[in-house]
């Protein structure tokens, strides 16, 4: 759990002007590994932020990509780019029938090795796993 005092601080020392929508949206991501999409987000934070609007969380959500600070949005699921905040580095797989989008840990050795030289600065690595989960899998 994050107060709104530390994703605050967060924010500032990353250089990133701590608005009250870009802090409600860093803590929910912090706090909710689960790969939301902006609607997902939009509809989390609304009742509390009446004045939130879909766009504001768009624009939000992409200022904090390209800002570098760990947020990235996710190509995994086809239909719907999601946005995770990740602290270390880990694969995807993504559930075809349920959508889900679940972490996959890999160490960084893994991540290192998949460098293309050793000049080359990487900064996100998108590795995606597509199928189906155990649940959706079972069903069949
Ligand atoms: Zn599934
Ligand atoms: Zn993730």
């Amino acid at each position: 759990m994050m107060t709104t005092a530390q994703v605050s601080q967060y924010l500032k020392a990353k250089g990133i002007r701590p608005s009250a929508q870009r802090i409600a949206i860093m803590r929910y991501l912090m706090e909710h590994p689960v790969h939301p999409t902006a609607e997902n987000i939009y509809d989390a934070l609304m009742p509390d932020m009446p004045s939130l609007s879909l766009t504001t969380v768009y624009n939000t959500l992409n200022c904090l990509v390209s800002s570098g600070i760990g947020v990235e949005r996710l190509n995994s699921d086809p239909r719907n780019a999601r946005f995770d905040f990740v602290d270390t580095p880990h694969a995807h797989m993504y559930c075809r029938c349920c959508g889900a989008v679940m972490d996959l840990p890999l160490d960084a050795v893994t991540f290192a090795g998949m460098s293309p030289d050793g000049d080359f600065h990487v900064e996100q690595i998108e590795l995606c796993y597509r199928g189906l989960c155990s649940k959706c899998h079972d069903k069949m």
